[in-house]
């Protein structure tokens, strides 16, 4: 069973969630990616010994201007712009190169060879006996997230029970990369405008993946009718309630989990980890 745990917009308590939900969860050993490779930071709640820490590259052309004619085919050929021809002089873009190789294939002289670009690393973390994190790092000034949260998700064990992702907020590639292939997906919210705008974008991403999805609203207890109304509209399964609590804030400022530091927490997590394993079954069975 794969978990991903996603935000139309950051700072709704996505990775609180996330991580929390792994310590309730059951069956057990359980990994947990985080796949927020531009600004992890689950591993500041889940601590472990390193098991295994890799550079992750992606190829990009380079060309051999000796051999090169300067007739333009690669850089005609490229979708993404990311080689101009000056003459003979074939300037390479990296940052805008998607790794495709057709550049190579179509070059009549032969010229482009592929050489690595390291674009970040993947470290994997034992946590517990029966928790694993395997987390990646974009490098700075690497733009392209994609590639780091495919080698952070090819990296888990495929065959293990439960795995939960941690996704980056949003709804761009990355978004769409880390939640591919999940069996369920929970969207995290909290009852603002901001938080509802961007869950209705969260929401088109999934229903478009076609992966069932319910939705927990963080900080609650404010009073903002619409978020509510809008669930019930679209039909979208209220997962639970995470309600608005100083004690949730300080015990995430101090890098503790909420079912071991607020009151009454745990058994709320653990009942929103049973109501979204329910969802996955459900829909599987529909
Ligand atoms: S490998 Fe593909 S994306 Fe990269 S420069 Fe060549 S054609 Fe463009
Ligand atoms: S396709 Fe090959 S020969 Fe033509 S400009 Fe590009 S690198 Fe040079």
């Amino acid at each position: 069973m794969v978990i991903a745990v996603a935000s139309g917009k950051g700072g709704t308590g996505k990775t609180t969630l996330a991580v929390n939900l792994a310590f309730v969860a059951n069956p057990r050993p359980v990994q947990v990616l985080d796949c927020d490779v531009e600004e992890p930071n689950v591993h500041l709640f889940l601590k472990g010994q390193t098991l295994e820490s890799k550079t992750v590259s992606v190829t990009i052309p380079s060309v051999d201007e000796e051999k090169c004619s300067g007739c333009e085919e690669c850089s005609n050929f490229c979708q993404f712009k990311a080689l101009v021809v000056i003459g003979k002089t074939v300037l390479v873009f990296p940052e805008l190169c998607h790794s495709c190789g057709g550049c190579r294939l179509i070059c009549p002289e032969k010229t482009i060879d592929e050489v690595p670009r390291p674009i970040g690393k993947v470290e994997t973390l034992q946590v517990q006996n029966d928790l694993l994190l395997i987390y990646g790092t974009l490098s700075i000034g690497v733009a392209m997230a994609t590639p780091l949260i495919r080698e952070v998700k090819n990296s888990r064990d495929h065959g293990a029970p439960l795995t939960v992702i941690d996704c980056p907020p949003g709804t761009s590639c990355p978004v769409i990369e880390s939640i591919k292939g999940a069996d369920v997906v929970l969207l995290v919210t909290e009852p603002t405008p901001f938080g509802l705008h961007d869950l209705t974008l969260a929401v088109d991403t999934v229903r478009v993946l076609g992966i069932p999805f319910g939705v927990v609203i963080n900080r609650a207890g404010q009073n903002y009718p619409s978020l509510y109304e809008y669930l019930e509209k679209e039909k979208i399964p209220l997962i639970g309630e995470i309600p608005l609590n100083r004690a949730v804030a300080q015990a995430y400022a101090r890098g503790d989990l909420i079912i071991n530091s607020v009151s009454g927490y745990r058994a709320k997590i653990e009942e929103i980890f049973s109501r979204l394993i329910d969802l996955a079954e459900k829909s599987k069975r529909v």
